[in-house]
């Protein structure tokens, strides 16, 4: 069997791809070890930014994929005292909140139900060749046997913990990695945001509440890095909510999901390996304080897909060699966004975690968003994707 392009991984990253190659008419095959159902209802990201936005309506399915609000608000609170951040649209485009799974479905719906598109669900042991000067071959397994798929190119969309990057051989890509030394309860509960989407500073610790939805919103709480469920039952949850926001009247609701995510911000570079390119997860992470996982994940796509299309529809390679030099530089940006949002969030909360200087150094930054215009800016920037 023959494709120009197999992507492994059907999560946002592989999905958005393969819409794109499928609408520019290369012949492209998903490898998904899930089945549909389970990606169907996979909750994670709630924020669209204003440049993934621009992305979508620049390939013409903004209307079809993009089903949530205008996100343009962030209320910052600081020991019960709140302010509200408006990111200052310069472009007339605003990110959105649609969660991550609603852009998922919609995503299934484009590309399987309405274009035809070629994602193979419940696949394992999927193996990669991907010689030099040779084709790659794929093989993979699935419930009538082994197949193998010879193609042009390989997308890894599979994520921190896929076979993509670690078919590549040790010593070709260099991994930076910094722990941030504590972690997030993030809890998804059956009550929605009520106002804006709140990030709080306590000196009890950092709570957040974001929408996922109009029934739900999530919860995330600053913990320990060893800390897990039994530390976490869910009246602790609701009390610390409480505590944490300054709002006493605060009721315990249904708690459908609890997890554990240790903070941690990761880079793999180069993010390509002869005929393998590596996007989303796969590549690079940040903590979700930064809410810019899926979004970079979405820029790789962006410029990759682009990349893909110039190589196999115009035989110009140029852009496909280059990558990742392209994106890179998108990448540490951000995470250096992520970073600010990571230390300013938990440091100028619990002294206990960096001491009292760093509390009050990040209490000065975070007020410089609401005194100086210029501050504003740049963050409302970087929330829009845009910097
Ligand atoms: P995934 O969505 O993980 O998809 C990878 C796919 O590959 C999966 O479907 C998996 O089943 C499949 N796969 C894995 N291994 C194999 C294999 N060997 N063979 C075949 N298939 C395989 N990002 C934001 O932008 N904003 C947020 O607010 C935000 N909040 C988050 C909150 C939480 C709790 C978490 C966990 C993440 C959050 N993120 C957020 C990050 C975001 O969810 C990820 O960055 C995003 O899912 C990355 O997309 P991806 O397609 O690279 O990976």
């Amino acid at each position: 069997e023959n494709a120009e392009v197999v992507i492994i991984g059907g999560g946002v990253c592989g999905l958005a791809l393969a819409l794109f190659l499928k609408r520019s008419g290369i012949k492209t095959v998903v490898l998904e070890r899930r089945g549909r159902t389970y990606v169907e209802q996979r909750q994670r990201a709630g924020v669209v930014d204003a440049r993934a936005v621009k992305m979508f309506e620049r390939w013409g399915v903004a209307e079809e994929l993009l089903t949530g609000p205008v996100a343009q608000t962030i209320e910052y609170r600081l020991n019960g005292e709140a302010k509200i951040f408006v990111a200052p649209a310069t472009d007339g485009i605003e990110s959105r909140f649609c969660t991550q799974q609603m852009l998922v479905n919609n995503l299934l719906k484009e590309l399987i139900d309405e274009a035809g598109g070629d994602v193979r669900f419940e696949v394992s042991d999927v193996a990669i060749q991907n010689e030099a000067d040779l084709p790659p071959i794929i093989a993979y397994q699935d419930a009538h046997g082994t197949h193998e798929i010879h193609c042009r190119y390989i997308a890894g969309c599979d994520a921190d913990r896929g076979i993509s990057r670690a078919s590549i051989p040790s010593g070709m890509i260099k991994t930076y990695q910094y722990d941030y030394g504590y972690a997030w309860l993030a809890a998804l509960v059956e009550a929605p945001v009520r106002g804006n989407p709140i990030m709080a500073i306590s000196d009890d610790g950092f709570v957040g509440q974001l929408p996922r939805g109009p029934l739900r919103s999530r919860y995330y709480l600053q913990c320990a890095l060893s800390d897990d469920r039994s530390h976490w039952p869910d009246e602790r949850i609701w009390d610390e909510i409480r505590l944490r926001l300054n709002e006493p009247a605060i009721e315990n609701v249904l708690v459908h999901h609890v997890e554990f995510v240790p903070f941690r911000s990761v880079v793999h570079a180069p993010m390509q390996y002869r005929r393998l390119f590596l996007a989303g997860d796969a590549a690079h992470l940040v903590p979700p304080v930064s809410a810019k996982g899926m979004n970079l994940g979405l820029y790789d796509i962006d410029v990759l897909g682009t990349a893909l299309s110039a190589a196999i529809l115009k035989g110009d390679a140029t852009a496909l060699h280059n990558y990742s030099d392209t994106v890179l530089p998108h990448i540490w940006n951000y995470q250096d966004f992520a970073v600010w949002m990571a230390d300013t969030m938990h440091d100028a909360g619990n002294p206990s975690l960096h001491g009292d200087f760093k509390q009050m150094t990040a209490r000065a930054r975070l007020n410089n968003l609401f005194r100086s215009e210029t501050a504003a800016l740049l963050h409302g920037e970087y929330q829009r994707g845009t910097n």
